[in-house]
């Protein structure tokens, strides 16, 4: 049978830890209770998983535990923040501020809401992909009613000021909500520090399972109020309804406490491994890197390479490396990711881009078969161009 290719998509999702699925496993089978019986022993086993499970995210967040609320994933999350807000506060306005470089997850909510009626603000970024705190500090406005940035993004791995935002939005009496569904056991997050009301996370990008996430709600100094987007058995204090998924949670801690425990050695090693696939890329010609050189995601490494055709490239890369040429949830449009056209790239070089990311489970050994495996492959698509 062929060799599988060598995974370098952890941008689009991650496999999960062995150590987080043998968390899970017996939450699917003998401790299968639902955490909402109260009257015997399955669902109080089931209720202290979910509350262990939220004391240690709301702890990697620097937050309270009953200020989590779960969803089924970032994109419900950001929904909640972004109409529950506006719903909620549509008395105070209806201005909102993101950024043109954020996730569909965030930019289609707000172009429903614009539909409905409400102003959306969409900040251009530098070439770099960082948002200018100037743009940010102009745009606010008296009806301003929400902030939402990204803290790392998924094409580029840039990853944005989030302190110095978090403070501009409070003195201005701003929620300020942060997408961090890439950014959560990367970097560290504090809710307190960064002034963050509203956060989100996902467990899959982490080494934790598909369809769990949550979304941080400040309950103090502001408390935020939030419409809820499903109604139904009143969980997560009335905020979002639904049986909760007992063994993704369990999992999901139990991905980002192992993130957080290992993530200085992994990130230097990670590091590692992307200066090793860049160097070796960037003997080639007409090669350049896309976002900051150092404010982003270890794993991340986003290029665009002059003078071939990016789904010849994709293609021929196919066998031997799993990657995309932008976000997971745009590789079947074939629009330019809008990410690289915020960055000023031309048409050309944004579908000629490729998105490597590193993960907890690549060796140097992938990494060196992917460079040759890279170059082999543009030469050969720039000598037939060339004929
Ligand atoms: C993956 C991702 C999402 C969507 O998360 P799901 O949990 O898959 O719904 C949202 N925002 C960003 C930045 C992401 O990378």
């Amino acid at each position: 049978m062929a060799q599988r290719p060598i995974y370098l998509d952890c941008n689009a999702t991650t496999p999960v830890d062995q150590r987080v699925l043998a968390a899970m496993l017996p939450y699917f089978t003998e401790h299968f209770g639902n955490a909402a019986s109260s009257s015997h022993l399955y669902g109080w086993e089931a209720e202290a998983a979910v509350q262990q499970a939220r004391e240690t995210l709301a702890t990697a967040i620097g937050a309270q535990p009953e200020a989590l609320v779960f969803t089924s994933g970032a994109t419900e999350a950001n929904n909640l923040a972004i109409k529950g807000v506006a719903e909620a506060y549509i008395s105070k306005g209806r201005h909102i501020i993101t950024v043109a470089t954020e996730h569909s997850a965030i930019l289609d909510p707000c172009r429903y809401l614009q539909a409905l009626g409400f102003d959306v603000t969409m900040l251009p970024v530098q070439a770099d992909g960082l948002v200018a705190l100037t743009q940010l500090e102009q745009a606010l406005r008296s009806d301003t009613i929400l902030v939402s940035v990204m803290a790392a993004n998924n094409e580029i791995g840039v990853l944005q000021p989030l302190a110095a935002m978090g403070a501009m939005c409070r003195a201005n009496q701003v929620l300020f909500h942060t997408d961090a569904a890439q950014a959560i056991g990367k970097i560290s997050l504090d809710v307190e520090a960064m002034q963050i009301d509203l956060m989100s996370l996902t467990a899959h990008k982490a080494y934790g399972p598909k369809g769990i996430g949550a979304l941080y709600v400040r309950r103090r100094h502001p408390r935020v109020q939030l419409a809820p987007q499903l109604h139904g058995g009143g969980h997560e204090r009335g905020l979002r309804s639904g049986t909760l998924p007992t063994p993704q949670l369990v999992g999901f801690a139990k991905a980002i406490e192992l993130a957080i425990a290992e993530r200085p050695s992994e990130t230097e090693r990670i590091t590692q491994l992307r200066e090793r696939l860049w160097q070796q890329i960037s003997t080639l010609d007409g090669v350049q890197l896309n976002g900051h050189v150092t404010q982003r995601l270890a794993g991340n490494l986003n290029i665009s390479v002059a003078g071939v055709d990016g789904q010849a490239l994709l293609l021929g890369l196919q066998p031997v490396v799993a990657v995309s040429s932008g976000s997971a949830c745009s590789s079947t449009k074939t629009a330019p990711s809008h990410v690289l056209k915020a960055l000023g790239l031309t048409d050309a070089l944004a579908y000629a881009s490729i998105r490597f990311g590193i993960g907890r489970f690549n060796t140097i050994e992938d990494i060196d078969r992917v460079a040759d495996c890279m170059i082999a492959t543009i030469r050969s698509l720039r000598r037939v161009a060339a004929v």
